[in-house]
């Protein structure tokens, strides 16, 4: 597999690569940047995949935790306020 390029998220600035889930083989936005404590995702861009680690420094988080419009992917009775502010 093509080693994933970074994309921009579809609702905010961040930068993030699409990989597979090493066993689900389910498709999640990870953020690009690492942080230094409370990452709990581990990739592997050679694969294209990553993995549910446990928390541990300079770990990854999935981008629907992070995204500032992550309210909006879950569905969350905030998220039809932050898109109906929008309109
Ligand atoms: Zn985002």
């Amino acid at each position: 597999m093509a080693t994933p390029h970074p994309r921009r998220c579809n609702v905010c600035p961040a930068y993030v690569y699409d990989l597979v889930h090493e066993r689900t083989r389910g498709l999640a936005p990870i953020d690009v940047d690492p942080v230094r404590e409370g990452g709990n995702i581990i990739i592997d861009l050679d694969r294209g995949e990553y993995a549910v680690a446990g928390s541990g420094l300079w770990r990854h988080l999935n981008h629907f935790v992070t995204c500032e419009s992550a309210a909006a992917f879950r569905g969350h009775p905030g998220a039809v306020r932050a898109r109906r502010a929008r309109l």
